[in-house]
């Protein structure tokens, strides 16, 4: 096989660092020895930095997954407290240690961490291990925290990567890869184990996580103020702010089903029935995978759907469709295919299918899901005034000109005439 041409960075014509580049990476001696200096006389004085007692040192670690360090220095020193030692906490009733928890958000964290204490005290006499592999086995314990634990109140030599650690070696080492790639940590893992045979592993994976969080910042990293400036080949090189490389994410093709309910001129419009980006917009009743799923489980032996609608793939949509209607009691004679729009939520490229169906009777109260906010009648007019989902725009669009070979005649020519009637009085849902 001919050897890939790279440059003198080791990297492809892509850009990209290749294998050999990864396996020569190492750090330079002398700059973690200026970030180890950098932290010991810079660090900030934090509470879990006080102290090497391996429960408190848990404890911290659990309480700092996904929350800020701001917030956790005013619950620390409360929780231990209430809590004062591994023991008392599997002592401890869930529901007390929920209530301590309150505010911190991610209660899995509370619930695990009492486990965990149980777990110590039955199968550890209460003390916490100091291998990595056997924290690992603990609840709640991944790779990053079993390795915090393990150097800071064992001192271990364990490098822990967590999102910061990752992006400042990455950049020391000028690996323009993705960092949470098993293979890149192997590399890093192998490129900072001479530095922790130097140093104190406890107080090199600090140094590195305060560098990440002060001053090898995500966006616009502060290497004026860098200790380890002068042999970072992410800086030499000019790349710095192109490392780690932005996440690609891969772009779903997914299918839905709108409706178009007419009463006397005015259509039906809900808020909020989907979460997530949605939340606040107005669409037409949709039905996404998720809703025709639950459709599915709720009414299995709804009978196919007659015209346009069984043609050209729609066919399970229209059914779920149907099924849908009839779990909200709305009696449909015909389903009709409008037409179909596209449009694209964050990494989902949406063709969606706008069916009308042709409505033999609607309840005295319409049903709407337990999720939506809002639900209205509007004309078209109004429906332009509301803030809306891109969707509905486009059907909106579609219902005033729709395609020559949409469904029945009859429908399409309803679609067009302006609305010029007042509301009907039984409008409410
Ligand atoms: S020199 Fe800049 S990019 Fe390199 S480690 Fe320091 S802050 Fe990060």
């Amino acid at each position: 096989m001919p050897a890939r041409s790279t440059d003198a960075a080791g990297r492809d014509r892509s850009g990209k660092s290749t294998p050999a580049a990864l396996d020569a990476a190492t750090l330079d001696p002398a700059s973690i020895d200026a970030l180890v200096h950098w932290y010991a006389r810079t660090g900030r004085d934090l509470p879990w930095r006080r102290t090497r007692d391996p429960y408190r040192i848990l404890v911290s670690e659990i309480m700092l997954q996904q929350t800020r360090v701001e917030a956790v220095v005013g619950r620390f020193e409360r929780f231990l407290v209430r809590f004062p030692s591994l023991r008392a906490l599997a002592g401890a009733k869930p529901q007390e240690v929920l209530a301590e928890w309150s505010g911190l958000g991610y209660y899995r964290r509370a619930r695990n961490l009492h486990r965990l204490a149980q777990q110590v005290l039955q199968q550890h006499s209460g003390r916490l291990p100091a291998d990595p592999d056997a924290l690992r086995a603990l609840p709640g314990l991944g790779e990053y925290t079993a390795a915090a634990v393990s150097s800071i109140a064992f001192d271990l030599p364990c490098l822990a990567i967590d999102g910061n650690v990752a992006r400042v070696l990455c950049r020391l080492l000028a690996l323009d890869v993705d960092p949470r790639r098993v293979a890149t940590k192997r590399h890093l893992h192998r490129a900072a184990a001479p530095a922790l045979q130097r140093h104190s592993p406890g107080q090199l994976n600090q140094a590195l996580m305060e560098l990440g969080a002060r001053v090898c910042l995500p966006r616009s990293p502060r290497c004026e103020s860098c200790p380890c400036a002068s042999a970072c080949l992410a800086r030499q090189q000019g790349i710095q702010e192109h490392i780690p490389p932005p996440r690609r994410q891969a772009i779903r093709d997914v299918q839905e089903a709108a409706m178009v309910l007419e009463r006397e001129g005015r259509y039906l419009l809900f808020r909020g029935q989907r979460p997530g980006v949605l939340e606040s917009m107005w669409e037409f009743p949709t039905l996404d995978s998720r809703l025709m799923t639950a459709s599915r489980a709720a009414d299995p032996q709804r009978p196919t759907p007659s015209g346009a609608a069984r043609t050209s793939g729609t066919r399970e949509l229209a059914e779920a469709l149907q099924r849908h209607l009839s779990a909200l009691h709305i009696e449909t004679e015909h389903l009709e295919l409008l037409g179909a729009i596209r449009h694209g939520i964050t990494n989902r490229r949406i063709l969606c299918h706008v069916f009308r169906p042709r409505i033999a009777r609607f309840p005295s109260q319409l049903r709407i899901g337990s999720r939506t906010r809002d639900a209205g009648w509007y004309t078209p007019a109004e429906i332009r005034n509301l803030p809306l989902a891109a969707s509905a725009r486009k059907i909106t669009d579609l219902l005033a000109d729709p395609p020559a070979s949409a469904g029945a005649g009859e429908a399409g020519k309803a679609t067009g005439r302006p609305d010029l009637r007042p509301p009907p009085p039984e409008a409410t849902l």
